[in-house]
């Protein structure tokens, strides 16, 4: 029997390998022009770091997180998300030392141990960014622009920003205990998760997908009316700004963070297409997690990007990569001469491939039309007495013979154009 990938643990294959490179290319640009660095973090950490920053009572640290005991027995995770270990580093390499707000952005894979199915899996990749030391609402306003930014250069339309506050320290424990006393009356209502859920987690219960929770709960508090004076002005100019940079968004006082560490501004941005796993990216502020695990009192604004889901909705505009020469030298001389002027190719920018075997011209040229070829360059004896190539454009059948750099200008015509 061959062996297979395990489930929920994902090839991507050559064609959807170049719709992944340009989200992560468009993203990283984007993230730069707003003065973002990459941070590369290890895929590995202590289980602590997650149970103390994601949360006891959350599905992820709960149910969903790959734990195992190193060979000296210490519990490591393979990591769920991000932030924490952003947020680990930042502190153990006291990055806020260098510098008063600290824009860091990373991408990779994350796991966790979720029912697969489209759009989730077990290992998925998340392309995410981070502002360390920064409290302004402007910041999440611009932050939000910058993700919608990166949606745009994409070519995503039919997207949904939805926006939430989840409060503060201050105010979100006299909402939570409203909550639960709400949801204490509704009990018989609720599926077997929200009733758990209540005792650990009961902000979790108002965007449970069940739909008899989803109607027990029509009358539940919103978390909006809670708000203390501050987070209620934090989250009035995040909406002043957006409307501002004339950004749709629609408020969602249901919509919590499956994470622990949120606190006021909380987002979704959810895409047409996708049926169920419809959100593409979601994040938002957390302003005490750094002080939590034990760093300096440090304002965060951040988000993560599911780049399965996002490759789902664009591949079938993206699909095909750089178009490809095939290089084809009929004879031993050929051959040699090749070496060079594959090489110059190679230097302008042409994406090549050699065909090494022998055989009739005609065989060869099935060979390199089967390898996908743009364009083919002949180099037989003719041409190499004359100094020329013969350049066959493959789309339009279109053959003549011209000299290395008409050829090389020819094909660099056609890729500019595309
Ligand atoms: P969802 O509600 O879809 O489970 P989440 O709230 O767990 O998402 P986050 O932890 O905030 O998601 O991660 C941000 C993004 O990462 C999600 O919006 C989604 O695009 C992607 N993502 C999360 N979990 C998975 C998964 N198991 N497989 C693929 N993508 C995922
Ligand atoms: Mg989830």
């Amino acid at each position: 029997m061959a062996i297979t990938a395990i489930r929920g643990f994902n090839d991507i294959l050559p064609g959807d390998s170049d719709v992944w490179r340009r989200i992560e290319k468009e993203a990283v640009e984007v993230f730069v022009g707003f003065g973002f660095s990459e941070i590369k973090i290890p895929v590995v950490e202590r289980t602590e770091l997650f149970l103390r920053s994601i949360g006891q009572g959350t599905d992820i640290v709960e149910k969903e997180m790959y734990t195992f005991c190193d060979r000296r027995g210490e519990s490591l995770s393979l990591r769920p998300e991000g932030t924490a270990s952003v947020v680990r580093a930042y502190i153990e390499h006291r990055l806020y030392e260098r510098t008063p707000v600290c824009r860091l952005f990373y991408s990779g894979p994350m796991f966790r141990y979720e029912r697969p199915q489209k759009g989730r899996y077990r290992q998925f990749y998340q392309i995410g960014a981070e502002v360390l030391g920064e409290k302004s609402p402007k910041l999440d306003a611009e932050i939000l622009q910058m993700v919608l930014m990166v949606l745009e250069r994409l070519g995503l339309k039919d997207t949904t920003l939805y926006i939430n506050s989840l409060g503060c320290t201050l105010c979100r424990p006299p909402f939570r205990n409203r909550l639960i006393a709400f949801l204490e009356k509704k009990r018989e209502g609720l599926c077997e998760d929200c009733n758990r859920r209540m005792g650990v987690n009961p902000l979790r219960v108002l965007d449970c997908k069940n739909s008899a929770c989803i109607e027990a709960i029509t009358d539940a508090p919103s978390i909006l009316d809670s708000l203390c004076d501050t987070c209620r002005e934090h989250f009035s100019e995040v909406r002043r700004r957006l409307e501002l940079t004339g950004i749709d968004y629609t408020v969602n006082p249901r919509m919590v963070r499956g994470l622990d560490y949120y606190t006021r501004t909380a987002f979704e941005i959810t895409s047409e297409g996708l049926g169920a796993q419809n959100a593409i990216v979601a994040g938002g502020r957390y302003d005490n997690l750094v002080k939590e695990l034990g760093g300096p009192d440090t304002p965060c604004f951040g988000f993560a990007m599911g780049v399965e889901r996002i490759a789902l909705v664009v591949k079938d505009r993206y699909r095909g990569s750089v178009p490809l020469t095939v290089f084809i030298p009929m004879g031993d001389d050929a051959e040699r001469e090749g070496i060079q002027i594959v090489g110059i190719l190679r230097d302008r920018g042409i994406r090549v491939v050699v065909d090494y075997r022998d055989g009739s011209l005609k065989g060869r040229m099935r060979r390199a039309d089967r390898l996908g070829a743009r364009f083919v360059i002949i180099l037989g004896e003719d041409e190499l007495r004359s100094g020329v190539v013969t350049l066959r454009d493959m789309e339009s059948g279109l053959q003549e013979r011209v000299s290395l750099d008409l050829a090389v200008d020819r094909i660099q015509l056609e890729l500019k154009e595309r």
